[in-house]
């Protein structure tokens, strides 16, 4: 089993009145990336549905660097109606994204560090568009 020490939080950076459903997803991860699947080991859709993408045994591709040791969650979302970058997660997706990384950081408890995809080191994105080292405390609960 790999050293997991860190969860790293994506947008797809789709915009929040345009569906980008978990299937959208695949196919560019796999047809359009040329992956073995989804990147992420996440990803939360609006309705706040947590899809399990890839056994998180298996080394994500999500962030540079980072992937060896971390969890990639990715949120459906980013852009607002008109494309600018935007929180767009619905209450239900944060409700589901919390209580993900509570149940991650109970399997993993060597989790130590939950940051967003922009905190790592020589990101220029601003992929997940919020501040996700906000939801650190929750390895406090
Ligand atoms: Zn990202």
């Amino acid at each position: 089993m790999r050293k997991i020490d860190m969860i790293v939080v994506h947008c797809s950076g789709s915009r929040c009145n345009h569906p980008y459903t978990v299937e959208q997803l695949r196919h560019d991860h796999v047809e359009v990336n040329g992956w073995f699947d989804i990147g992420y080991h996440y990803y939360i859709t609006r309705e706040g549905k947590v899809h399990e993408c890839r056994p998180v045994e298996r080394m994500g591709a999500h962030a540079r660097g980072a992937n060896a040791n971390s969890i990639g969650i990715c949120y459906e979302g980013g852009l607002d109606a008109n494309g600018c970058i935007a929180d767009t997660r619905t209450a239900a997706q944060k409700d589901a994204m919390f209580w993900l990384i509570i149940n991650l950081h109970r399997r993993f408890p060597d989790i130590k560090v939950i940051l967003g995809h922009r905190d790592l080191p020589g990101v220029q994105k601003a992929c997940p568009c919020f501040d996700a080292t906000k939801l650190q405390p929750l390895l406090e609960v």
